[in-house]
């Protein structure tokens, strides 16, 4: 037998463990792994001496256009490859019925399903997936919840918080439903009152520098939007992912209730590598809700990590350009922040050159964690039988974050100018080359979309 590929010389970093091992690819799969002696030949051998061998990169958390971001699937995805990420899951917001079209008020979960699936149809150059995100209180999504499991789409985003946040009793509701399906429910926790009461007192007082801006957004109300969520899902026996966790007070709560119910969350890169000093230096570039906290709660989200509380780190990856940034008060938004492309460098820095995490750990929290809580079952792992989603990283290289590199629309970087050990050489998407050396060689269209079971959270 012959393989298309053979990948040697390599460290393989697996969840458990590393092993100087060969990687033999054909097709679209992992097919081999062991000594280069026991493999198959290859039609191509790649020697990757002194570097590692990884899963790709599984992003939960990432927007793509739709009045949120700037980025297109091609350019996001180009980012993405750069970075080493090799599925993302993004967004579809009930009643986004196109591009022309803000959310309609009877719109539904379908509508905005169809309308992401036409966007990305063609441009994705990495796999890609969608949460349904909930953003009225409308009977009607109820009843369409299941035939949107039974499509492939087995997580929905719900906010707790802006205009369009859910009252905890229709949340309950629909955590029921989740609760029936077995689907995962995706919570964005800010208690909306605490921070709108906060925001008016402040534009009173005339307060509008970005560095007072975390105050408008306290850890305690992220907190105590955190524990009514959390309780709620833990009543109704429902899957509960909390997304960018960015503080202590939060990581408390989510912790308490994990031994209760079925609770996991996330926190982001920027809530590991940046503190609120950023304000000052940056601006408004920075604005991200929840915002980004002292040092102090930087390292308390590093001993969650630890302890497993937070299990993923995603980006929270948002496109815009430095100017849409800068045009408002902080009151005014725009939020979010890019970093698909050097999420990976800047959290191994962080993690594992900083503060001695394991690679393995690094694999678990990026990759096999995330495609584990989100059903992607071929994915997140080097397993023998599943995608051939791959990174080739190399560890000592070292490199400073240039804006002037994104492949993302945005034409600014929170970590601009940040130094960080590690680098992405090559991405791999089902076997096929879609990065090498910093330059994107697969063609829009390689990525796609990935149909989702209900995940099994017991395993
Ligand atoms: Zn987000």
């Amino acid at each position: 037998m012959t393989v298309d590929l053979l990948l040697k010389g390599g460290t393989i970093v697996t969840p458990a463990g590393m092993n100087e091992s060969a990687l033999a690819i054909d097709g679209e799969q992992i097919v081999a792994v062991g000594d280069t002696e026991q493999l198959p030949s290859a039609e191509q051998t790649i020697d990757v001496s002194g570097q590692l061998l990884m899963p790709g990169v599984v992003d939960p958390h990432v927007h793509i256009g739709d009045y949120i971001s700037e980025d297109t699937y091609e350019t996001a995805t180009k980012a993405a490859a750069l970075g080493g990420v090799t599925t993302i899951i993004d967004f579809a917001w009930q009643g986004h019925v196109g591009q022309d079209n803000p959310w309609e008020d009877d719109g539904t979960l379908a509508e905005g399903i169809r309308t992401k699936r036409d966007a990305a149809d063609g441009e994705a150059i990495v796999d890609h997936t969608l949460h349904a995100g909930i953003l009225r209180e409308d009977e009607h999504v109820l009843d369409e919840i299941p035939d949107i499991v039974d499509s492939g789409i087995s997580s929905f985003k719900i906010f707790t918080a802006y205009d369009w946040g859910l009252s905890n009793g229709f949340m309950r509701r629909v955590m029921e439903t989740l609760a029936e399906t077995g689907a995962v429910g995706l919570y964005h926790t800010e208690d909306q009152t605490i921070c709108e009461a906060l925001t008016t007192d402040m534009r009173a007082a005339g307060l509008s520098a970005a560095t007072d801006y975390p105050d408008s957004r306290p850890d305690y109300a992220e907190a105590i939007a955190a524990d009514a969520a959390a309780r709620l899902a833990v009543e109704t026996g429902s899957k509960y992912y909390g997304v960018h966790t960015s503080c202590q007070a939060a990581a408390e709560v989510l912790d308490r209730y994990q031994h209760e119910g079925q609770i996991r969350a996330e926190t982001c890169t920027h809530y590991t590598a940046l503190n609120d000093s950023v304000y000052a230096d940056l601006g408004d570039l920075p604005r991200i809700a929840p915002p980004i906290r002292p040092k102090d709660d930087v390292e308390a989200i590093f001993e969650y990590l630890r302890r497993g509380t937070l299990s993923v780190v995603s980006t929270d990856h948002v496109a815009q350009s430095a100017q849409a940034k800068s045009d408002s008060e902080w009151w005014e938004g725009p939020y979010g922040a890019n970093g698909l492309q050097v999420s990976l460098p800047v959290f191994h820095h962080q993690a594992v050159v900083e503060r001695d995490f394991s690679y393995p750990f690094l694999v678990r929290t990026m990759a096999t964690n995330p495609a584990a809580t989100f059903g992607l079952e071929d994915k997140g792992t080097l397993e023998p039988g599943t995608d051939a989603d791959i990174v080739v990283f190399d560890p000592s290289s070292r490199e400073e974050i240039d804006a002037a590199n994104n492949a993302s629309v945005a034409d600014h970087s929170i970590y601009q100018g940040m130094e960080v050990e590690g680098a992405v050489t090559k991405t791999f998407v089902r076997g096929t080359l879609v990065a090498d050396d910093r330059t994107v060689t697969a063609s829009p269209g390689h990525g796609e979309f990935i149909e989702r079971d209900v995940p099994n959270w017991n395993e």
